[in-house]
């Protein structure tokens, strides 16, 4: 399904030639998905190993949120959720997605370019992405509400732009209006910029490719996404070595006969439906496994970057030598149970319910959910054991090792 947006300019001053004649956005479910889960946050710096059941938790969460909550229709998106939290959670995502898109298209930019604007030493407001185009800085917040009237919203955006003391060419808001049910009209997208700061150059180029990195700290055992995290802010020449002929990503997913890289997930994963069914009183992970599963039927999901990118990535090559690779935005169903959505940023996302994914369910077989959900209930219940694997060192050769962890191994025996 695809929904056409309507933008509204009028908040935007006569002045300013941006986004003149542009009127509207077209949007399809995944791609609405995809913009908005992945550049919410800020790309970690360090991943803790206590995070991973949380973004182990994240990714289903939000499929879910979008697949329950979110509809469709050829003129609107409807926020569905009637809770006040998961109301305002959906119309976040939806209104970053949205934003995004309007970036996207009325500047000419790519997603790759946008990046998380990292919060500010002082405690001030700031607004959400920034990226350079044509030597200029700009910077943008994405609002997304069910609330008609506007007003309160275009303020507090403009409360943000005034603490901002850097040199910004031009800073602007999008506003998306979503319908609360189906027959409630159409979904606009209000741009605002208001007072406009006229323009100052910026010649910095974004060179780390925050787009991927963000990506890959969803897709990547922590112990080696922060090797490659720190290698990009720190920049410290490359040690090649400590990736070669390792196999870094836990799945693989093949595609038109390209090669794609990352990892699984699975609703019977997110946290949530654990809590739902979890009592305190079970003793195994199995018996948690068998009610989960009774619950949610078996969703899986498969989200990898294009290898070419990650050999690039690999290779510390910069934005501008990832963004020389072009791919086109493809979105394919071969059978009811099964959809596939590749990104014209290289990232492919799969969706396989009741097994029907060969590819997904020889990689990520029913015992290996069971384990993570193992590395689940430990973490929820604190339980850490030894990981036990045999000492490598010299000197505690024949010993085991004593690091305590709640995913079987430790990040050194993994
Ligand atoms: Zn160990």
């Amino acid at each position: 399904m695809t929904t056409t947006i309507q933008i509204n300019t009028s908040r935007i001053p006569l002045n300013v030639k941006y986004f003149n004649n542009f009127k509207s956005i077209t949007i399809s479910s995944p791609e609405l998905f995809k913009l908005g889960i992945f550049k919410e946050e800020i790309s970690p710096i360090h991943i803790l190993e206590n995070d991973y059941a949380y973004l182990m938790s994240k990714v289903p969460a939000y499929v879910q949120l979008y697949e329950e909550f979110v509809e469709l229709t050829p003129f609107s998106i409807v926020n569905k959720s009637s809770d006040d939290r998961k109301m305002k959670d959906v119309s976040e995502i939806v209104g970053i997605a949205v934003g995004l898109k309007v970036t996207i298209e009325g500047l000419g930019v790519r997603q790759e370019e946008i990046s998380k604007i990292p919060t500010p030493p002082k405690k001030i407001k700031y607004l959400d992405y920034q990226f350079i185009k044509n030597g200029n800085s700009f910077e943008v917040e994405t609002k997304g509400t069910t609330v008609k009237n506007i007003n309160k919203t275009v303020l507090d955006i403009k409360l943000k732009k005034k603490n901002n003391l850097k040199n910004i060419h031009f800073r602007f808001g999008t506003i998306t209006v979503l319908q609360k049910n189906i027959f409630d009209g159409k979904t606009i997208v209000y741009l605002c910029d208001d007072p406009p700061k006229e323009f100052e150059i910026n010649n910095g180029k974004s060179e780390t490719p925050w787009h991927y990195i963000s990506a890959l700290s969803h897709l990547l055992d922590n112990k080696y996404y922060n090797k490659i995290a720190k290698i990009f802010l720190k920049n410290i020449k490359p040690k090649l070595k400590e990736f070669k002929n390792k196999k870094i990503f836990f799945g693989t997913y093949i595609f038109n006969d390209e090669f794609y890289l990352g990892d699984f997930f699975d609703f019977r994963l997110n946290g949530e439906n654990i809590k739902r069914v979890y009592r305190g009183s079970e003793t195994k992970v199995d018996t948690v496994f068998k009610k989960v599963t009774k619950e949610q039927g078996k969703h899986k999901i498969f989200i990898g970057i294009h290898k070419k990118i990650i050999d690039k990535i690999l290779l510390w090559e910069t934005l501008e030598q990832i963004l020389s690779m072009k791919f086109e935005q493809i979105f394919q169903q071969p059978s009811p149970e099964i959809n596939i959505f590749r990104d014209s940023d290289g990232i492919i996302i799969v969706n396989s319910n009741n097994g029907n994914d060969s590819q997904i369910e020889s990689q990520f077989t029913e015992d290996e959910v069971k384990k993570r959900m193992g590395c689940f209930y430990n973490w929820q219940n604190h339980i850490l054991e030894a990981c036990g694997a045999p000492c490598r060192s010299r000197e505690k050769i024949g010993s085991s090792c004593k690091i305590m962890t709640t995913r079987g191994n430790c990040h050194f025996h993994r």
